[in-house]
């Protein structure tokens, strides 16, 4: 891109946002951000999404893409598998990988948002808070903003414009409007509260740290998530009808009595249950689908605001940080922004759709799946098939969360293993009764090689 070209307007510096800044203000381009908050530096984080996060090989590739590893790794909690609480109060951790390599970090969403706006800034992009989207004129190159403390507007001149502004996108509106995007937005029939389990009184963690906590419970469940300061966030997701569901479970009181009837073992762990039900609102879920991300050469969606998906994968934010790092090589790559956006697009598009796909399915597993004994089975002999076949057998949740292959290669090749697998155990009771050799061959004939291990 010739240097007159290097100048974009990001908006939104959320998650995906601020990344994107610091990649594109370290290869010299000048880079202006407007966010609809106030500087959570200043006033403190009002974040109105989820706590807490789970950063995975792919967010943390990201992030070192952008010199931002250390200092986010720094506050991180790992989380080696997930802690399942039975209904009968017994617990089992399931790992999510084959040792300490292989897991996931928890992560605080301010502490992350505030360390990139560091970044970002000394990397040279400058960031405006209190700068909400109101309007773009394509024609003119323009866009307004509004500042929500006094009503005062400006309009500002731009080149090309990124939009991060998260799954309620004030620029993919105005795109729309421009031109057909192909919005498709599927709610989930269910929602999430949120919860805290505080420290002990010695000050530390109430239950094992390094853990993704899971109490599945059929058609409803709750995670917690450490956080650095040795508290957990509690999150209940539910149907938003039924018994239980958050037409039913109402006030407070029902919120009690659904957890000492429900999640026995959690309840006297978080003190302030009813107070918490009483002040955070319901979360609603959804997946966003759109067939266009871009309108030539003057603007683009990333993150949330192109491919928002529901969060059971804890994939939503390392694919929007993987969005940030295409997104700044095809601008250096590519002779002109639409060129850039239009790669970017084309590369990114069928692995969003893959992810929300995977994010979806993954719902069943958590909240119905991962105390079966067939389940159970079958992640055994997917772990004793890694082992024979590195080089063919990675189980699914490996590719997702500790590899980078594309998303879409992931779910390919996640769905002929879950084929195999179901094979081998349909009527078996017990690993030892599996026919080995006819599963390696079935291996060795259906699963291509994977060619190399960051693939
Ligand atoms: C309950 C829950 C749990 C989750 N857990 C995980 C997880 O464990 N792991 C994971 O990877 N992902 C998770 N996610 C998904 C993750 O939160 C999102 O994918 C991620 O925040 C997307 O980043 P973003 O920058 O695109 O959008 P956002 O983080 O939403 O940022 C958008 C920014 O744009 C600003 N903005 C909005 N409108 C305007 C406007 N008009 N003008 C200017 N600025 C504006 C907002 O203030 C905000 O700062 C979870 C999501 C939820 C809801």
């Amino acid at each position: 891109m010739t240097p007159e070209r290097r100048h974009i307007a990001i908006v939104g510096a959320g998650l995906a946002g601020a990344l994107l800044a610091i990649l594109l203000a370290r290869k010299g381009w000048r880079v202006e951000v407007y966010e609809k908050r106030g500087d959570p530096r200043v006033r403190g984080y009002t974040g109105g999404r989820s706590i807490n996060l789970a950063l995975a090989e792919r967010g943390r590739h990201a992030l070192q893409q952008a010199g931002a590893e250390a200092a986010v790794m720094a506050h991180a909690v790992m989380m080696r598998g997930r802690m399942v609480h039975f209904a009968d109060g017994s617990q089992q951790l399931q790992r999510y990988g084959r040792d300490d390599s292989e897991v996931i970090w928890s992560v605080h969403r301010g502490d992350l948002n505030v360390t990139l706006l560091d970044l970002a800034e000394r990397a040279g992009a400058a960031v405006h808070f209190d700068r909400r989207l109101d309007g773009v004129d394509f024609d003119a190159r323009s866009a307004r903003f509004v500042d929500d403390r006094d009503d005062s507007a400006s309009v500002v001149p731009f080149r090309a414009l990124v939009g991060a502004d998260g799954a309620g996108s004030a620029l993919r509106a105005a795109m729309q409007r421009e031109a057909d995007l192909g919005e498709r937005i599927e709610p989930l029939d269910h929602s999430y509260k949120e919860l805290e389990i505080p420290p002990a009184p010695g000050g530390d963690f109430r239950i094992e740290p390094n853990a993704l906590h899971i109490w599945p419970r059929g058609d409803y469940m709750c995670i917690a998530l450490p956080n650095d300061e040795r508290t957990f966030t509690v999150t209940l997701f539910m149907p938003n009808h039924g018994d239980p569901g958050f037409d039913t479970v109402r006030t407070p009181a029902d919120a009690h009595a659904l957890f000492a009837r429900d999640f026995a073992d959690a309840l006297p762990l978080i003190p302030d249950l009813e107070t918490d039900w009483a002040r955070n609102p319901a979360g609603m879920l959804a997946t966003l689908y759109l067939d266009r991300w871009h309108l030539d050469d003057r603007a683009v969606l990333i993150g949330d605001a192109a491919h928002a998906m529901v969060p059971f994968h804890g994939q939503g934010m390392n694919c929007a940080f993987e969005d940030c790092v295409a997104l700044a090589e095809r601008l250096e790559a590519e002779a002109s922004p639409a060129e850039a956006f239009a790669a970017f697009a084309a590369e990114r598009r069928p692995n969003a759709a893959a992810i929300q796909h995977m994010a979806l399915e993954n719902y069943r597993e958590m909240r119905d799946r991962v105390d079966d004994a067939d389940y159970l089975l079958q992640r055994q002999l997917e772990l004793e098939l890694q082992q024979r076949h590195p080089d063919r057998f990675v189980p699914h949740y490996s590719m997702v969360s500790f590899m980078r292959m594309p998303y879409a290669v992931a779910l390919e090749r996640s769905h002929l293993q879950r084929d195999i697998l179901e094979r081998a155990t349909r009527g078996v009771g017990d690993a030892a009764d599996v026919d080995r050799a006819a599963l390696d061959a079935e291996v060795e004939r259906r699963l291509p090689r994977l060619c190399d291990s960051s693939a």
